[in-house]
């Protein structure tokens, strides 16, 4: 069966999309349909093009699969535990080599995004390893490619033991992160995807839409730090692989806080 998706945002559809039809993640102001117009392609089409899967170990139990092919470029994860692996924001391209790579370190039992942005081909994945895809409930409306293999999920939801993902809104109203209290030696890992984004000095962002610079209220932002405070973790990755190495929580409060001054007018005498 060919697996259509949209070139630009690399999210998986159901059948082949009409002539004028426009991916709607990418016609909302989140994202962008490229000045030459919406291109589609499919899984297919991007093998044929030589798009190239990177399969690499991050840190003891976390690996990360990058794609050169169709998409936003995101980094997924792979969380190994006890009770079966995650895999997490998947990449928009998946070959027969890859599964076999993953199922080496054992089956993947669940995949999650952290919003739509990074759904990729998570059915096609979830096919691969008879695993179930999560989906927050609040960002249902934005399935392109619906299937008895997804989820429903809202607020929390432990995903497998230890890994429990969580609803902290912000970029999409169902934006997650994942708590894996037992990852990087027992210090703990967030996976922020870009509900926490992480800036090139290692600060963090929080914004509505990072391509298009819409940002996020004070009162949201104040609200999402305040929420991963609660979480045990020292390390944060954002959802191309950047990430906070230690003392994440408390750059995560800085970070807001400067937010909010800024957005407030604190320094609208540096203006
Ligand atoms: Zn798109």
């Amino acid at each position: 069966m060919e697996i259509w998706q949209c070139a630009t945002c690399g999210v998986e559809r159901s059948g082949q999309p009409g002539a004028q039809e426009v991916c709607p993640i990418c016609a909302d102001e989140r994202q962008y349909v490229p000045l030459d117009g919406q291109r589609w392609t499919t899984l297919a089409a991007q093998a044929a093009n030589g798009a190239v899967i990177d399969f690499f170990e991050v840190e003891p139990g976390l690996f990360g699969l990058t794609s050169s092919g169709a998409g936003i470029g995101q980094q997924a994860m792979l969380l190994i535990t006890p009770a079966g692996n995650v895999l997490w924001d998947p990449i928009s391209m998946i070959s027969d080599a890859v599964v076999e790579q993953v199922k080496a370190h054992g089956e993947v039992v669940a995949i999650a995004a952290s919003h739509p942005h990074m759904f990729g081909v998570q059915v096609e994945w979830a096919r691969a390893f008879g695993a179930r895809v999560l989906v927050n409930q609040d960002d249902a409306q934005w399935l392109q490619r619906p299937d008895g293999s997804i989820d429903f999920w809202s607020g929390s939801r432990e995903v497998v033991p230890g890994v429990t993902l969580h609803q902290v809104g912000g970029h999409f109203k169902g934006s997650a992160v994942l708590h894996w209290p037992a990852g990087n030696a027992g210090r703990g890992i967030l996976l922020a995807g870009d509900s926490i984004f992480v800036n090139q000095d290692r600060t963090a962002a929080f914004m509505r839409s990072y391509p298009n610079k819409i940002p996020l209220s004070a009162a949201v932002v104040d609200r999402i730090a305040t929420t991963v405070q609660e979480f045990a973790f020292d390390r944060l990755y954002n959802n191309f692989g950047s990430v906070l190495p230690h003392d994440a929580p408390a750059v995560v409060r800085r970070s807001a806080d400067r937010h909010i001054a800024w957005v407030r007018g604190d320094f609208d005498h540096l203006t």
